[in-house]
């Protein structure tokens, strides 16, 4: 099979022959078609966060169909159409045991990320229990963004419990703040976005955002007041996780309000005890997502309630050129990547 390799880091990726891999007594195989990009493959490819042994093949964000299974699979056989779940965890320490897998104590591999081969590649081998159905009304692309902007976004709203009514401010609308806007509408809140770039200000209403905010242009923590009646918002979904986006969100919070930390990066943010204490604020931080999530997401996305974040697809033998749009940062919703066999597949369906 052909894959897009990471051969060193700060190099580009080489589109060249490697080995098909076999799936184990309990994998399957699955011929990809589709495999999302994002900011945990440039932090990848610059040897920055995961450092995994080269070479190597990322991608994160697999959607495809089973061309063989191990002989222990049950459940799943060739034809089906799937998406996989990240993850391999060990199912029993307490994490897995209380359905919070995502935080796994004794956390395996990450597909296309630590330990296991990802789906940059026409081929990948995954154990079967990582896989999830692909709805038929969901395509390729879309199916594939579900597996972490779509499930980050979903699980950070259950960690928010966002309710019917309350009013939540969402900082970065990237892939994740482009489904978090739309999943946030599903919920019934009203939502205020906050975005630097002037285009995906302009996206974030396409999708549904009720106000949109430039924090180069305001000080956010009183423009929010401006919009809620001067008692800010119920929560906080702060993609970015700058020092200065903690501030403004943690700020931007009414009386009892939730900061939800998606993103991050190295930067600290000193938080006053008795600003919390006496506000019963809520700071909560919320990573990836359980399975469940992504089946969830994956059927939200079929029934039609969100509309597709993928603006943009590129042969994955150009995988260099779509990561270099990526880095721009000038990108709306998600990139996604084509197998030949994805090109072809949705040929026929068009
Ligand atoms: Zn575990």
């Amino acid at each position: 099979m052909k894959a897009a390799v990471l051969r060193a880091f700060n190099q580009p990726l080489e589109w060249q022959e490697v080995t098909t891999p076999s799936p184990e007594p309990d994998e399957a195989l699955v011929k990809v078609m589709a495999c999302g990009i994002d900011g945990t493959d440039l932090k990848l490819l610059d040897g920055f966060g995961y450092t995994p042994e080269l070479p190597f093949v990322m991608g994160h964000e697999v959607a495809g169909v089973v061309t063989e299974a191990g002989y222990r699979v049950t459940g799943f056989e060739e034809g089906d159409r799937v998406i996989v779940y990240n993850f391999t965890t060990c199912g029993a320490c307490f994490a897995c045991l209380s359905n919070r897998e995502q935080i796994c104590v004794n956390m395996g591999g990450v597909l296309g990320a630590k330990d296991r081969s990802g789906g940059y590649a026409e081929y990948v081998a995954v154990p079967a229990r990582q896989l999830v159905r692909l709805p038929d009304q969901v395509s390729w692309p879309d199916g594939a963004v579900c597996c972490d902007a779509g499930m980050t976004a979903f699980h950070a709203m259950e960690r928010a419990r966002l309710r019917l009514g309350e009013t939540v401010l969402i900082v970065g609308v990237g892939g994740v703040g482009s489904m978090a806007v739309q999943l946030a509408k599903a919920a019934g809140a009203r939502v205020l976005a906050v975005e630097l770039s002037q285009s995906k200000r302009e996206w974030a209403r396409q999708i549904g955002a009720d106000a949109l905010l430039d924090p180069g242009d305001v000080a956010l923590p009183d423009a929010v007041r401006d919009l809620t009646r001067g008692i800010g918002v119920d929560c906080v979904i702060d993609i970015v996780g700058q020092t200065g986006t903690m501030a403004a969100g943690i700020d931007s919070l009414r009386h009892g309000g939730r900061m939800v930390i998606v993103g991050y990066t190295p930067d600290h943010y000193p938080v006053e005890g008795k600003y919390l204490a006496q506000n019963e604020l809520e700071i909560l931080g919320t990573r990836a997502g359980r399975k469940q999530d992504l089946i969830q997401v994956a059927g939200l996305m079929a029934s039609g309630k969100i509309r597709s974040i993928v603006t943009q697809t590129f042969p994955m033998e150009n995988a260099n050129e779509a990561l270099a749009v990526l880095r721009s940062g000038e990108n709306l919703g998600r990139i996604v990547l084509l197998t030949p066999a994805g090109r072809r597949s949705l040929d026929t369906a068009a």
